[in-house]
């Protein structure tokens, strides 16, 4: 795995208007990776670190979210008002906006150098739109890895974690201090503390978790993507052992029949209504 220059994300972060200032360069086998566990456990930052190394293009439906934010009131909808109300008290924001969100957002999946997907899907409902999006554009998962973590570390992730305002780089005050308080090391953008990472919204977020996105972990693991990665230890640390899991995947799949696996992974209707039924949100498949 090489590293390789990021792009600002301009198509994915404002829309379809916008132009990626990097084209992602063609890769024979482009990565296309979803990215599951609970908040805190490091999902952006494995995000990054991946998509570095992978070429591919980090989508996180939170950093559209939080976008938004920096745009004045008069030029933000109504939906993004609403989201980012959602956002502030740690709830999910209703399906409706997210659909609209990662439909004008559709051609970053068919990005030449992959993707790996970050906050998204959330829900079953939302498995369901990126299995048709998928389809349509004929294209299938590589896998969905999961980060598994402790509770109480969780919450200490959470609530120690630092964000820069403008590259968005990760910091935690003990476990990855910035070199000068306040100020991000790549950027000297100034760091602060998101408002959903604040102790009341934290147990909100971990109560949604449980209830709208655990069940995605077994509808995964039933489609054969599931790749689930211990989430302790350092970025690097855990990073290496996404890496590794990924490397034995890809191995595994040339190795073994392609076209069965393959076929596995189309998100049928028959594993939607198997999870659904699991969850109780099977009538919606
Ligand atoms: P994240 O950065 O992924 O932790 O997302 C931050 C917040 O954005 C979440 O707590 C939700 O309020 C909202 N959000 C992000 N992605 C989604 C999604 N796929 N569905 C619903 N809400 C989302």
């Amino acid at each position: 795995m090489n590293s390789r220059e990021l792009n600002d994300r301009a198509a994915w972060l404002r829309g379809p208007s916008a132009e990626c200032s990097v084209v992602p360069e063609r890769l024979e086998q482009p990565w296309r990776l979803v990215l599951l566990g609970p908040p805190g456990v490091g999902k952006g930052t494995q995000a990054r670190l991946l998509t570095q190394r992978l070429g591919a293009c980090h989508l996180s439906t939170g950093d559209v979210f939080r976008e938004a934010k920096t745009r004045n009131e008069r030029q933000q909808t109504l939906a993004m008002s609403a989201a980012l109300n959602s956002m502030r008290r740690g709830t999910l924001v209703p399906e409706a906006i997210v659909w609209q969100v990662i439909r004008e957002r559709a051609s970053c999946l068919r990005c030449q150098g992959g993707f790996v997907l970050d906050g998204f899907p959330r829900t079953l409902a939302q498995a369901k739109v990126l299995k048709l999006l998928l389809e349509n554009e004929r294209l299938s998962l590589d896998a969905v890895v999961n980060y598994e973590l402790p509770l109480a570390e969780i919450v200490s992730r959470l609530s120690g974690r630092r964000t820069c305002q403008s590259c968005k780089a990760i910091f935690h005050l003990t476990a990855q201090p910035p070199r000068t308080e306040g100020v991000c090391d790549l950027c000297c953008g100034a760091l602060y503390q998101r408002e959903d990472d604040r102790p009341e919204a934290i147990t909100v977020r971990l109560d949604a978790y449980q209830s709208s996105t655990a069940p995605l972990i077994q509808f995964c693991r039933n489609l054969g993507l599931l790749t689930p990665v211990v989430a302790s230890g350092s970025p690097e640390e855990i990073f290496r052992r996404t890496a590794t899991a990924l490397e034995k995947r890809r191995k595994f799949d040339s190795e073994s029949s392609v076209t069965s696996r393959k076929s596995a992974r189309v998100w049928s209707p028959e594993m939607l209504a198997c999870c659904g039924n699991e969850s109780g949100n099977g009538k919606n498949f």
